[in-house]
């Protein structure tokens, strides 16, 4: 990071009709940057893939630009990756000319790929190194494998499009679609380092599905769930390593568009689901206090204690005469005796680790003590259809959406019992429904206006989410934990 080099330059040899015209170039514009600079000539005794390894490995910049010999398009885009790379917006830049992988390549490996036919791309000096010194393959083919190693581990990656004449691909289809598979294998054969686990499973089956501002949203295969990838920095600080967001919270979420009288019925709703299961004046938990609609629901019939980590919410809910105190589930400490029952409702969704959660209910809940959540489902069929859609929504306030095949194992696995999973429902007003349809399917809006006027105010709908009920077993949990650090994976 000290160093004073800013960017270094590779430059592979051949190409130019005469040598030093591309470095000339490069130098010339770079000097008018002002920025720090240092131009590496790749080995020209050895294949592209291999040179690429030993130049990404000398190379002494923050950002790692590959140029083609041939500089086919004008040198100023160099200062281009770099200013992307610099503004910390993306990790890595490829270059694209217009020309795209075919979709049976992206299908084998990864939808971003580079362009067949250029060596431009741009990495942090992080991304590069790690990326390209995973890399196997010798030849040309080593940009397949570095496209695919920036989804496996977890990079962001914009593109770049930089005005070049026609050019052809440096491999043929065949050749493309046989290092694809090469990759495939050397993957399934572990001869890459794994990824970051899956911080619900841990399988490491986990790749990149979507981006958002910051950050990439990780699939896992195995389980399900999707799951922010980076922490952000000021989250390090914290000895939690991520922690609530008290943006989560400010009005402007699905969750807290709709009226008051919405969200009071949906929690008198919440109550009497618990009145079948818990006893009158039994000791209850609520993690996630919000606006505090629950707790005014919920203390009419029982011995209500809720915690929120925003402090403007705990004080105000408190100053309406419920007891709630402003901590996490993790600092949280119970004075009275073990609670009968512990709701969360959309919150342990922004929780960063599910295992530390539960763990920690558990140790809160009496043996037999009822655990009543409702979360997102990403198998739901609400869920797959908007999930393109609004993955940068569901995000803004979430770090981990699981499906519901996830979270019987995990809730299995910290020593519960589940009694039910059944789709979730929650009160909506005519406004907000109104929005929804128009912002959403805006071609039946004038038909869905007119039922929604006949229909009851406030409408009980579906959410996409589920509802689970489970209950704490007695006995140890089973060491799910053990499995996380049998093998070295990408510590990032
Ligand atoms: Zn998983």
């Amino acid at each position: 990071m000290s160093g004073p080099t800013t960017v270094s330059v590779l430059l592979p040899p051949g190409g130019a009709s005469s040598p030093g015209e591309a470095r000339a170039a490069i130098t010339g514009f770079l000097e008018t940057t002002g920025l720090e600079f240092e131009i590496v000539a790749l080995d020209a005794t050895l294949e592209y893939g291999a040179a690429l390894r030993r130049g990404v490995s000398d190379a002494r910049g923050r950002v790692i630009v590959v140029v083609d010999p041939e500089l086919p398009y004008p040198v100023s885009a160099i200062g281009d990756v770099v200013a992307m790379i610099e503004s910390g917006a993306t990790d890595v830049v490829f270059g694209t000319g217009g020309t795209r992988r075919s979709s049976l390549v992206r299908w084998l490996l990864v939808p971003t790929l580079p362009d067949p036919g250029l060596r431009f791309a741009g990495f942090s000096s992080t991304a590069g190194k790690r990326v390209v010194s995973e890399t196997k393959l010798d030849g040309v083919e080593c940009a397949l494998e570095i496209g695919f190693l920036v989804n496996k581990y977890g990079f962001r990656i914009e593109t770049l499009t930089v005005d070049v004449p026609a050019h052809d691909a440096t491999l043929n289809f065949f050749a493309q679609v046989a290092a694809a598979v090469r990759i495939r294998l050397t993957n399934r054969n572990m001869g890459y380092r794994a990824a970051r686990r899956c911080p619900v499973c841990f399988s490491q089956e986990v790749w990149t599905c979507g981006q958002v501002t910051g950050n990439v949203i990780r699939s896992c295969r195995r389980c399900k769930c999707r799951y922010l990838h980076q922490f952000s920095d000021e989250d390090d600080t914290h000895p939690v390593r991520r922690v609530m967001r008290p943006a989560a919270t400010q009005g402007d979420s699905t969750e807290d568009a709709h009226s008051d009288s919405a969200r009071s019925k949906t929690s008198v709703r919440r109550v009497a689901i618990l009145r079948r299961q818990l006893t009158a004046r039994a000791r209850l938990l609520e993690v996630g206090v919000r606006d505090g609609s629950f707790a005014s629901a919920a203390s009419r019939d029982y011995e209500y204690v809720g915690i929120d980590p925003v402090q403007t919410l705990a004080r105000q809910a408190r100053g309406r005469g419920f007891e709630v105190y402003c901590a996490t589930l993790a600092n949280f400490v119970n004075t009275g005796p073990a609670f009968d029952g512990i709701a969360l409702f959309h919150v342990f969704e922004n929780m960063p680790d599910p295992h530390d959660a539960l763990a920690r209910m558990k140790d809160l809940l009496k043996p037999g003590g009822l655990l009543l959540l409702t979360t997102f489902d990403t198998e739901g069929l609400l869920y797959l259809l908007t999930e393109r859609k609004r993955m940068a929504q569901n995000f803004r306030t979430h770090l981990i959406l699981y499906s519901r095949s996830a979270l019987i194992e995990l809730l299995e696995n910290s020593g519960f019992e589940i009694d039910a999973i059944v789709p979730d429902f929650e009160y909506r007003d005519r406004k907000f429904l109104r929005h929804v349809v128009s912002s959403r399917w805006p071609a039946v809006a004038p038909i869905a206006r007119m039922l929604l006027e006949i229909l009851p105010e406030p409408l009980l709908v579906g959410t996409g989410s589920i509802r689970i009920l489970a209950k704490r077993r007695a006995g140890p949990p089973a060491n799910v934990r053990a499995i996380r650090s049998v093998e070295p994976t990408h510590a990032r």
